[in-house]
C-alpha cells in the first residue's frame, strides 16, 4: 500500500537518516531531507530519486533562521507534516571523555545539536504536525542515554562510561519525548524515542555491527505507528526499554 503522506528527516544525507528516508520514500511518503550542507543534501536526494519522491531542504538544527526557512518552505509546498524524524546528531569522538574532565564547550556543542536541535526543530514543526490526521514524531535517542540502564545493578552501560556528553544529550532527548507526549496526550500526535541499535556509520567510524538500513527499520516503525500504538515510549528493535 502507498501513502500520500509527508515526512521530514533531519540529518538525512547519510547514515541512519538516509536509510530512513529511503524506506519512507519506498512506502510512498514525500520525504524532505533536512540537511545542513546543500551539496551533500542534493547529492543524497539524487541518490534516492529512484526510491520515490525525495526532496532536499536546507536545515541546520543549530541555526534558528535555517529551521524557520525550512519550516516555511515545507509549509508552502506540503501544508502539513505527517512525520517528523529528529535524526541529526553528533558524537565528538576524541573530545569526549569522562564527566570529571570534559571541557564544557564539548558538552555545549553536543547538546546544541542532539538536544537543543531536536527541541528547536520540534517547536518549529509541531504546528504542521498537528495539522496532520495522525502526526508522528520520532526522536533518535540511544540506550547510552538510558538512566534505568545506567543505574541497573549490573550497570550494562559501564562500557560506555567515557562518552559523557553524548550519553547525557540522549538522556535529555528521551525526557523531552516523555514531556511532549504528556502535552500531546489528547491529540492524535504520537511522539516516541528509539534506539536504532549499533549501526556502521561515520559516527562510530563504521564500527557498528549492523547496516544502518537495519537501524532505520525501528525508526520507520515508530513513524508509522497505528492509532493504538504507544506515545512517550522508548523502544528498540526488541520492544520497549526504560529511559
Ligand atoms: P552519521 O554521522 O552517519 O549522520 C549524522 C547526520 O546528522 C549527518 O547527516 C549529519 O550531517 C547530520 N548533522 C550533524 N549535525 C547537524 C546539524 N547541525 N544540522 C543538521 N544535520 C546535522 O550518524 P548516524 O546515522 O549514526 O546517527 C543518526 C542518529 O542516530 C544520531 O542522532 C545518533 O546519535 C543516533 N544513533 C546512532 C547509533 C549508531 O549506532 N550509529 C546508535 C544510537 C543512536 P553532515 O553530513 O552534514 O555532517
Amino acid at each position: 500500500t502507498t501513502t500520500h503522506q509527508t515526512a521530514l528527516v533531519t540529518g538525512a544525507n547519510k547514515g541512519i537518516g538516509f536509510e530512513t528516508a529511503r524506506q519512507l520514500a519506498q512506502q510512498g511518503f514525500t520525504v524532505w531531507l533536512g540537511c545542513r550542507d546543500a551539496g551533500r543534501g542534493e547529492a543524497a536526494a539524487k541518490d534516492l530519486a529512484a526510491d520515490g519522491d525525495v526532496r532536499f531542504v536546507q536545515l541546520d538544527v543549530t541555526d534558528a533562521d535555517s529551521i524557520q526557512a525550512a519550516q516555511e518552505h515545507i509549509a508552502d509546498r506540503s501544508g502539513v507534516l505527517d512525520v517528523l524524524i529528529n535524526n541529526a546528531g553528533i558524537a565528538l569522538g576524541d573530545q569526549e571523555g569522562p564527566a570529571s574532565t570534559m571541557r564544557p564547550e564539548t558538552i555545549e556543542k553536543t547538546f546544541d545539536v542532539n538536544y537543543y536541535g531536536t527541541l528547536r526543530v520540534t517547536q518549529a514543526f509541531l504546528p504542521l504536525v498537528r495539522k496532520a490526521e495522525a502526526g508522528r514524531i520520532v526522536n533518535l535517542s540511544s540506550s547510552m542515554g538510558s538512566l534505568s540502564m545506567l543505574t541497573a545493578p549490573e550497570q550494562p552501560l559501564a562500557q560506555f562510561g567515557l562518552s559523557y556528553a553524548y550519553a547525557t544529550s540522549k538522556t535529555l532527548v528521551s525526557t523531552l519525548t516523555g514531556w511532549l507526549a504528556v502535552e500531546l496526550k489528547d491529540t492524535p500526535v504520537k511522539v516516541n524515542s528509539v534506539c536504532p541499535g549499533f549501526n556502521a556509520t561515520d559516527m562510530n567510524g563504521n564500527m557498528g555491527t549492523q547496516h544502518p538500513s537495519e537501524g532505520a527499520k525501528v525508526v520507520v516503525q515508530a513513524a508509522t505507528l497505528p492509532a493504538d500504538g504507544p506515545s512517550g515510549s522508548f523502544f528498540d528493535a526488541g520492544g520497549p526499554v526504560g529511559w
